[in-house]
């Protein structure tokens, strides 16, 4: 099938008010322009460079966002362009995204990541230091950035119950946290488990080999 057949039926499967991210990490420009021809305008990516050099060569009217960790060294580099930032975990990294955004004279939108995989490797804060961040005055201090909802990825298995229970551990901070700071994203789901993680209230889910096919990294 074609890319632009793959996005057709994930969009098929998606129901009215959920966005959807098209992971185009690894992929090449020209792939990535074919999704842009079938009308996807929201591109996701985990490697700031790579981003950023696929902005420079792609319509401007694409949404990028950061959907990998991000070391605050490199906020820089998408600061000028980036529409929303995934897998944001500390309160030094919101410091530097502010403080960059303000440069470009921007507010930067941000999503907390909670960690719900069992998986040491995955990154990402527990509910009760997220509930703090939301609540510190440092935080709601920083002008050029608006936290706009939380992220999570679950564990990469096939066990329906704990994927099930570990999109509960996100929805119910999302629950709580929601009316008091205004929150409107939970981003949860990848091709695997999305439409599961929309049974479990998710509202944006970030899709990218059942769109692309899988990813070569040699
Ligand atoms: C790569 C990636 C995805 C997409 O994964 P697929 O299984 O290809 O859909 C989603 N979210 C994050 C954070 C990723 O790094």
């Amino acid at each position: 099938m074609s890319i632009s057949e793959n996005l057709k039926n994930v969009k098929s499967q998606l129901p009215p008010g959920v966005v959807l991210v098209a992971v185009s990490k690894t992929k090449p420009v020209r792939e990535l322009m074919e999704a842009y021809g079938s009308g996807q305008r929201i591109f996701g990516e985990n490697k700031i460079q790579e981003m950023e050099s696929k902005w420079r060569e792609m319509p401007k009217d694409i949404q990028w966002h950061m959907i990998g960790h991000v070391q605050t060294n490199k906020v820089k580099y998408m600061a000028p362009f980036v529409s929303l930032i995934h897998a944001v975990d500390s309160l030094k990294l919101l410091k530097e995204i502010n403080k960059q955004a303000k440069k470009n004279d921007r507010v930067i939108k941000c999503l907390l990541q909670i960690k719900i995989a069992a998986e040491e490797s995955k990154f990402g804060l527990d509910g009760a230091t997220a509930a703090s961040l939301l609540a510190s005055e440092e935080v709601q201090g920083l002008q050029n950035i608006k936290i706009v909802g939380l992220m999570g990825m679950g564990t990469f298995t096939n066990d329906v119950e704990q994927l099930q229970s570990e999109f509960q551990t996100l929805k119910k901070p999302y629950d709580q946290f929601k009316q008091t700071y205004n929150l409107s994203v939970l981003s949860m789901g990848m091709s695997a488990d999305y439409d599961l993680a929309i049974k479990n209230g998710s509202t944006m889910v970030r899709v990218g080999s059942s769109i692309f096919g899988t990813r070569n990294y040699s």
